[in-house]
């Protein structure tokens, strides 16, 4: 632990909790451009500021001592509706959380080898002329996934040594950012907040940036899209499937491939399985029902789990003996957060005698 005193983890912390400078400032009863000073490191805080911003954040000391480097938003932030305006506040939040998470798991995997299945394949778009379909085909392919719907995609995204983490980010807003960034496994957030159906097709748009983006382009979003349909639906398997479909069918299929009936539709239109009057008709009756605001709740089926950020903390209690005192430490975090973030008990370690 170093002694100097990390600015940047104080402005994190601020946009963590939701602070503007002027808040904060105002809550603590000091200038915002004294804060303002403090967080572009132009002045140390004295010890007893160190205290207080302990205390108004609730943060422990030593977490305002880290020395990681914070990572600005990344090239894409996959917003729920195309058009949806994020106020600057929720991105700053949701960004420090991200921050947070990927220090915590920057220390945690000093200690972890985390073992690959499979290999998460770089396929660069431009190189295969923006054809999304063949670049999903090529990753089903590779991951040897078995043909038709994928039982479980999280469990292949975290087998090819992605990080998953589910968060907390505000409803309608933000569905999945990913950040690849050096040093660490790529990392894909994906909002608790979602349906299951919906969440899984984040998670495949979210892989789609990983496997066939490294620069941002206009086009990236259509053609995570389209990755994440062929993922999910890949045409050879779904087309006979979706020929002459009606809701009743729809709504057959969205239990087994495991996408909303939208989704369904809308791959139906893209691949030619329907005409374009049987789509628009199709459409229709899906926004008279009011399905485009909500899908029948009979046909809801529980969301992927992530398996491995947790199982990571795990290793750390179970087999190299920290306790949770030593772990929310090393990680800088309040016991409220740590529970919060990584919904996280300790299992019992004392049983009573029967
Ligand atoms: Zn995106």
């Amino acid at each position: 632990m170093s002694n100097t005193f990390n600015p940047e983890m104080l402005q994190l912390a601020r946009q963590f909790r939701g602070f503007s400078q002027s808040a904060l400032s105002k809550s603590m009863s000091i200038t915002q451009g004294y804060l303002s000073k403090i967080e572009n490191g132009l002045m140390e805080p004295a010890e007893e500021m160190v205290e207080a911003f302990c205390k108004c954040l609730s943060f422990p000391r030593e977490y305002f001592f880290n020395q990681d480097r914070v990572y600005g938003l990344p090239v894409s932030v996959h917003a729920y509706r195309k058009k949806a305006t994020v106020p600057q506040k929720t991105l700053d939040a949701i960004q420090a959380e991200m921050n947070l998470r990927i220090m915590h798991y920057r220390k945690l995997l000093k200690s972890v080898d985390l073992a690959k299945d499979y290999e998460l394949p770089y396929l660069d778009i431009d190189q295969y002329n923006g054809d999304a379909d063949e670049i999903a085909f090529l990753v089903r392919r590779s991951w040897m996934i078995p043909d038709g719907p994928i039982k479980n995609l999280a469990d292949f995204v975290e087998r090819a040594g992605v990080l998953i983490f589910v968060c907390d980010f505000p409803a309608g807003k933000i569905d999945g950012v990913t950040l690849a960034i050096r040093g660490m496994p790529p990392c894909i957030f994906l909002s608790k907040n979602q349906s299951a159906d919906r969440m899984r097709f984040s998670l495949a748009h979210e892989l789609g940036h990983l496997v066939m983006h490294r620069q941002p382009s206009p086009t990236m979003e259509d053609e995570a899209n389209k990755f994440a349909a062929a993922l999910l639906m890949p045409e050879k398997d779904i087309f006979y499937q979706l020929k002459n479909i009606s809701i009743q069918s729809l709504a057959a299929l969205k239990p087994v491939w495991k996408v909303s009936m939208g989704a369904l539709l809308y791959r139906a239109g893209t691949i030619g399985a329907i005409t374009k009057s049987q789509s628009d008709y199709m459409w229709r009756q899906i926004g008279s029902l009011g399905y485009r605001m909500r899908e029948p709740a009979e046909l809801d089926f529980p969301h992927e789990k992530a398996h491995l950020t947790s199982e990571i903390l795990e290793l750390h209690m179970e087999d190299l003996g920290y306790s949770l005192e030593d772990l929310m430490s090393i990680l800088g975090l309040a016991p409220e957060d740590f529970g919060n973030l990584y919904n996280f008990k300790q299992k019992p370690r004392l049983s009573i005698v029967k």
